[in-house]
């Protein structure tokens, strides 16, 4: 049996450069192992003082990653450390840390129960599970289908990031981001999750939500968690 992974979690301040990339490629691995990404798919960023990322790489598999691989990007994304060369979908990585000062996390892959069901347009629900709505809100957002990442849905993405904490590209996968790389990965976790139980759902023939007035329970529970944009919005006061 495989080891557990530990992805322990700095909140941001406490973290030192040599823990973080310990974590990032420790989800690497995982997002590798689990089969949520193939070929050089997937990425992962840390924000860094100063509107510095650690990131992972282009053109390398998540399997093989190292340390020596890791690069940090300054805040107009060239490279400072490292010798191998940032991924395309850095835009989409970066519209979120600017429209969300809490997050320090942001991890993308092709899960494919998630990516299966953004190819059939459909959204993942979490409004099927209580609990589910107490750490994702009563929706993931399924974006709309943009090319290579264009600007389109990097606005669209930066809008969705205001109010969630992760959604789906259509024909494209998933994106999540959190207060640390655990968290960002759990999220991510948590919609493959849903996703495999919507499908199940799905053939079973019929996606059932919780019923109102209890989402509204567990939605109340999420802001009492410090989650969502309500209690951001309180905190903020
Ligand atoms: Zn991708």
């Amino acid at each position: 049996m495989r080891a557990a992974v530990r992805i322990h979690a700095p909140h941001h301040g406490d973290g030192s450069l040599a823990v973080l990339r310990r974590q990032m490629l420790e989800i690497a691995r995982e997002l590798h192992s689990r089969g949520w990404v193939a070929n050089h798919d997937g990425n992962v960023t840390v924000r860094l003082p100063g509107d510095r990322l650690l990131a992972t790489p282009t053109a390398l598999s998540k399997r093989v990653l190292l340390d020596a691989d890791l690069i940090v990007l300054d805040g107009a994304d060239r490279v400072v450390q490292g010798g191998r060369r940032p991924f395309s979908e850095l835009k989409l990585h970066r519209a979120i840390f600017a429209a969300r000062p809490d997050i320090q996390a942001v991890v993308h892959c092709h899960s494919p129960c998630a990516t299966g069901l953004s190819v059939a347009g459909v959204a993942v629900e979490p409004r099927m599970l209580g609990e589910a709505c107490v750490s994702l809100g009563a929706e993931v957002p399924l974006l709309p289908y943009g090319f290579s990442n264009g600007p389109e849905q990097v606005a669209a993405l930066a809008k969705a990031a205001l109010d969630f904490d992760a959604v789906t590209l259509e024909n494209h996968g998933v994106l999540a981001w959190g207060v640390d790389l655990e968290q960002a990965f759990l999220r991510a976790e948590l919609v493959e999750h849903l996703a495999s139980i919507q499908l199940a759902a799905i053939q079973a023939g019929r996606v059932r939500t919780v019923p109102a007035p209890d989402l509204e329970r567990y939605l109340q529970a999420r802001t009492r968690a410090g989650l969502g944009p309500e209690a951001r919005r309180k905190l903020a006061k």
